[in-house]
This record gives C-alpha cells, sequence and structure tokens, in this order.
C-alpha cells in the first residue's frame, strides 16, 4: 500500500489518528468532513496515498472512491433529492489536504458555479 508518513488522511486511513468513520472497505474510508459545508460532507480517501486524483494511479481506486460514495448517500436516503460530488485537484482549485479525498456533499440545496 501507498503511504506518506506525513500524510494527515494516510494517518486516518491507518487509525493513527481519529476520525468520525462512516463507513470503509477494501480500498477505501469515508469519514465525515472536520468542517461539514452540507448536511451530510463525507470524504472518500482510498487507501494508498496519491497527492489528487491526477495522481491516482490505480484506476480501480477511483472507481472504489466512486461506489463508496454512492454507498453512503444511499444509506442514509439522501440519493433522491440528489448530491454533489467533488475532487478539488490543485491549488487554483484550493486543494489543501494533498492526498486524494471525494467530498460526498448531501442534504441542502446546491448552487452554481461554485466559488
Ligand atoms: P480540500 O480543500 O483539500 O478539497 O478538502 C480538505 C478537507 O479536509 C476540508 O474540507 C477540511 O475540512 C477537511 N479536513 C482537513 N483536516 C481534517 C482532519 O484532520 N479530519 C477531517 N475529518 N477532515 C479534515
Ligand atoms: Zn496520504
Amino acid at each position: 500500500m501507498k503511504s506518506d508518513p506525513n500524510c494527515i488522511f494516510c494517518k486516518i486511513v491507518a487509525g493513527d489518528i481519529k476520525s468520525d468513520l462512516v463507513a470503509q472497505d477494501e480500498r477505501t474510508v469515508a469519514f465525515h468532513d472536520i468542517a461539514p459545508a452540507a448536511p451530510l460532507h463525507v470524504l472518500v480517501v482510498p487507501r494508498n496515498h496519491y497527492p489528487d486524483a491526477a495522481a491516482v494511479e490505480d484506476p480501480a481506486d477511483l472507481q472504489a472512491m466512486f461506489l463508496m460514495a454512492r454507498r453512503v448517500v444511499r444509506e442514509r436516503g439522501m440519493e433522491d433529492t440528489g448530491y454533489r460530488l467533488v475532487l478539488n485537484t490543485g491549488p487554483h482549485a484550493q486543494q489543501s489536504v494533498f492526498h486524494v479525498h471525494l467530498h460526498v456533499l448531501a442534504g441542502r440545496q446546491m448552487s452554481w458555479p461554485p466559488g
């Protein structure tokens, strides 16, 4: 497994830093964002460390992230009103944690375009 000893999300994956876990499977871990931007705001990360979405080497990790996002929304019965999946990638997108993470946002009306 790819891991970076200085990465906060790798530490969450390893259980070295506490998080509010939502679900996990072989490839991914889902936990509540520490600063929620919607009634449901979950981050889905691959267990493998990749700095951002563009750096993901194994497409099965991308697939697993999207399937986990769908599962999280479905398990809360929130799929009917829609939800937003976001991959902030790089400085212009204001990515702040450089372990790829899929934001899962649900439970309120969203606006477009995003800021
Ligand atoms: P980004 O801006 O990189 O797309 O998103 C990073 C997200 O990680 C932010 O929404 C931020 O609130 C969240 N975050 C940063 N540090 C932690 C942490 O230690 N625990 C959790 N649960 N979320 C974090
Ligand atoms: Zn990492």
